[in-house]
């Protein structure tokens, strides 16, 4: 017997995600769903994706996944009490951005480009190395001097107002869900 079976593929958008910056590294994630529960009025619990180092080895920043109703919730605040200490939240954006050549859409395992360039001054070295004041975006430059474009370049690569950073914080909204 033949089954057809025909399936309609509609892309499902993914949840968006929050992050809270510089939480104590004793903080056990019980405390921040009480305090979703308690002082924010979220009532489901919300999935915590994954933490990473903050500002010391003592902080830590936390993602959690936050389906569109959460989300908007919490986005009315962008601070959140833990320890009588209001840590910032905000949206978290997945984009992939090279430590070493500081292009996007690829990490430095994968990076093809034989060309370190720092993320703060554009210089040849690696921004944890860099000692220069200046600032200028490698991005936008290389823009400017490949493809005559007149974009400011007085930024980092990670700053929200590089027009480089934000087309893939557009690519990566496009697949959230918000609504
Ligand atoms: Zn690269
Ligand atoms: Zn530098
Ligand atoms: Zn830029």
């Amino acid at each position: 017997m033949l089954k057809t079976k025909i399936l309609i593929k509609t892309p499902k958008r993914r949840h968006p995600s929050i992050i809270i910056y510089n939480v104590q590294v004793d903080v056990p994630e019980s405390e921040i769903q009480e305090i979703f529960k308690n002082h924010m009025h979220i009532d489901a619990e919300l999935k915590l994706r994954f933490k990473f180092r903050g500002k010391s080895p003592n902080h830590q920043n936390w993602i959690f996944e936050t389906p569109a109703a959460e989300f908007s919730s919490l986005m009315q605040y962008n601070k959140i009490p833990i320890c009588w200490q209001m840590h910032r939240l905000g949206e978290f954006f997945h984009y992939k951005l090279c430590n070493f050549c500081q292009s996007f859409g690829h990490t430095t395992k994968d990076c093809t480009f034989s060309t370190l360039s720092c993320g703060h001054c554009a210089g040849h070295h690696m921004t944890r190395d860099c000692n220069h004041e200046f600032i200028t975006c490698v991005n936008c430059f290389k823009s400017n001097q490949n493809n005559g474009t007149n974009l400011p370049t007085w930024h980092h690569t990670r700053h929200s107002s590089c027009p480089y950073l934000q087309s893939e914080i557009d690519k990566y909204r496009a697949t959230r869900d918000y609504a």
